[in-house]
């Protein structure tokens, strides 16, 4: 049994679930996250975390990410809640605030931590703007 890291969030020891190819799955009880990790790479939040619905949109992109980009990534992101946005807009402000994760280990992203989390710190900014036009529904 590999040693694990506990929960990045909250401290609390990690729940292994299942190991699918290279990538484990583990769950917090605590506060109820899915992470995964591939290989020997730290963990990472899974597949369909919040931040990671704003990284699909840059999986092949190996270059600085143009505000053009990160526009058209954030249209794509108005079908989300109210609150959903506004768990997207938290997890990635405390991410940017105090960094947890290699980001570009989430989804395998073929650029670098530096430009996607200067692309997070842009596209926040658009995403917060929709959030708040989002009627309360
Ligand atoms: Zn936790």
């Amino acid at each position: 049994m590999k040693k694990l890291e506990p929960c990045f969030r909250c401290n609390a020891q990690l729940t292994f679930i299942e190991e699918h190819k290279d990538v484990s799955f583990y769950y917090c009880n605590n506060c109820e996250r899915r992470y995964s990790k591939k290989g020997d790479k730290q963990i990472t939040d899974a597949w369909l975390s919040p931040i990671s619905t704003v990284l699909y949109g840059i999986i092949f992109e190996n270059d600085y990410i143009p505000d053009e980009k990160a526009r058209e990534n954030a249209e794509d992101l108005k079908h989300f809640s109210k609150d959903e946005l506004g768990q997207i807009i938290s997890d990635i402000e405390e991410e940017l605030a105090n960094p947890k994760q290699r980001l570009i280990d989430m989804l395998n992203l073929h650029g670098t931590e530096e430009n996607t989390r200067d692309y997070l710190k842009r596209i926040v900014v658009l995403i917060k703007d929709i959030h708040q036009k989002k009627k309360n529904i």
